[in-house]
This record gives C-alpha cells, sequence and structure tokens, in this order.
C-alpha cells in the first residue's frame, strides 16, 4: 500500500494567518515541508481521500494525487470536514450542466453511520450540503459503514471512539492504523496488535510549546491530547513498528528542523510532513 500525507497540520493552518513567530515566518518563506496544511491522508491503491480540512484543494494541488475515487470522513470536526466543498471542484463541471448534463462518476462518501448523521447535519437554510451534491447534483454517492468495507484487495476496519473513527487497512500481511483527531482514550481492540504503521494526531509534542508555554500539570489539554510518553506506551502496548505522529499544531512551537532532531530521541517514531509517503 502506498500513503501519502496530504496534510500533516492541525486545528490551526501552518503558516498562521497574520502570525509573525519563527516557525510560521519559515514556513510562509519556505513553504513545504515546513508548512502543513490541515490534516489528510491519501491511499494511492484506490484513490482513497481521508478527510477535507479548509485547505484540501491547495493541499490536493501541491500533492501527487492523480485521481479521487472515494472520500471518507473520520469525524465532524471542521477541521476535517469543512472543506468537503471539494467535491464541487473535483466534479462539478458549469458547462455540462449548463447542457442538462450531471455527473456521471460520483464520488464514493464513506463514514460510520454516526459520522454521515453529523456530516448530513451540515447544513444552510437550504438544507443539507450533502443531500444537495447527492441528489441535486449527483457529485457524490453515500455509504455508510459500521465494521469493514473492502475495496479491491484492501480491507478497512473501522473503530468508533465516541464520535470520531479509527481506520484500520490491512492488505496482505501488512497493516496500517490511521488515527488521526480525538482518539482519547485508546480502545482496546486486537485489530491494532502487530500494525506495522500507526499514523496517530493528536499529541503534545514536548514540554516546551509555542513563546516558551509551559502546560501545568492540570491544563486540560493533557486529558484530551496525548503526551508523547503515552504514545510510546501504545507502540510498546500494540507491538507497532513504527508510528509517525500528525495533526502537528502550530502552537507547538516547532519547525521542520525541530521535529528531524526530535526523531533521534525516539526509537522508531516519526513525525509527518506534507507530502509524507508511506510504503508497506
Ligand atoms: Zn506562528
Ligand atoms: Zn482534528
Amino acid at each position: 500500500m502506498k500513503f501519502e500525507i496530504i496534510g500533516s497540520g492541525g486545528c490551526v493552518a501552518l503558516p498562521k494567518p497574520l502570525c509573525n513567530c519563527k516557525v510560521c515566518q519559515e514556513a510562509r518563506e519556505k513553504g513545504r515541508p515546513y508548512s502543513r496544511y490541515g490534516c489528510s491522508l491519501f491511499l494511492h491503491d484506490i484513490n482513497l481521500l481521508i478527510d477535507t480540512p479548509e485547505d484540501i484543494v491547495h493541499a490536493i494541488n501541491d500533492s501527487s494525487i492523480q485521481n479521487i475515487d472515494a472520500v471518507m470522513f473520520s469525524h465532524l470536526d471542521p477541521d476535517h470536514t469543512l472543506g468537503f466543498r471539494v467535491f464541487e471542484d473535483l466534479r462539478l463541471s458549469w458547462l455540462k450542466v449548463s447542457e442538462g448534463k450531471e455527473c456521471n462518476n460520483p464520488i464514493d462518501v464513506i463514514a460510520m453511520p454516526h459520522v454521515m448523521e453529523d456530516l448530513n447535519a451540515i447544513q444552510s437554510s437550504y438544507g443539507s450540503f450533502l443531500d444537495y451534491y447527492e441528489n441535486a447534483q449527483n457529485l457524490i454517492k453515500r455509504h455508510k459503514i459500521s465494521d469493514y468495507q473492502k475495496i479491491e484487495e484492501i480491507k478497512i476496519s473501522f473503530i468508533r471512539v465516541e464520535r470520531t473513527t479509527i481506520f484500520v487497512f490491512e492488505a496482505e500481511d501488512k497493516k496500517l492504523i490511521y488515527a488521526p483527531c480525538d482518539v482519547k482514550p485508546f480502545p482496546d481492540e486486537e485489530i491494532f496488535v502487530g500494525a506495522d504503521v500507526m499514523i496517530i494526531g493528536n499529541t503534545i509534542i514536548g514540554e516546551e510549546l509555542k513563546d516558551g508555554y509551559k502546560l501545568s500539570e492540570d491544563n486540560f489539554l493533557r486529558e484530551e491530547l496525548f503526551s508523547m510518553s503515552e504514545v510510546l506506551s501504545l507502540k510498546e502496548k500494540f507491538e507497532i513498528k513504527r508510528v509517525i505522529v500528525t495533526h502537528i499544531e502550530e502552537a507547538w512551537g516547532k519547525s521542520y528542523d525541530d521535529y528531524v532532531n526530535l526523531e533521534e530521541q525516539y526509537d522508531g517514531v516519526q513525525f509527518a510532513y506534507d507530502g509524507m509517503e508511506i510504503l508497506i
């Protein structure tokens, strides 16, 4: 399987608009891998995109993606969904519409039932956006999956964590876990054991954050996000060979070079960057 990190960023863009911190200035000057689009992943074997942050149009243009056949959603949060108007960029042709022709190759939109319910609820006074894309424009076709889905030779399992989802991709004897956001507490499931790669988000990286900020012991972010030592415990517990930390926040105050240096401290842990390829 060939995966590509389309966006390794967190909830806040990097460079953060109008921010003049060193990390944002460098990202603005040098671009990738110093800049980070919102969090998303692509599986080339089956042209599958996972999540659509607001900047996904630009992220796709800067990636090596050639075609998109399906889009899967992990959860409702805006930093993973509010770019879904990309369905129009990808499939809408106003010239064909002007001749009365509709889209004839809708994108498969795949999510767990609770996530689809949340996505369907994103609406204006005209109604649900996804209803419009499917029923009025035929740009998408929705599929609710509760347990697993096979696409060609790849099995994708869906593990629910409250309002969100962890995905496990399996092909032949290879396995990759994608747990981008809001997956704490991490469920205790047999399927995670022995994975070749786990890509995990929502991790606080380092004790010293942007502008020297130090989290107090009772800061609520410690409840919501994993510390690096918790990530290492998951790696050990599930005997995962390689961990890639994604969903990297601007607020952690670190540049691409800092993450490269940090990798030396951890065995089998890497930090994602936009354009990173993962071949297993
Ligand atoms: Zn900044
Ligand atoms: Zn997120």
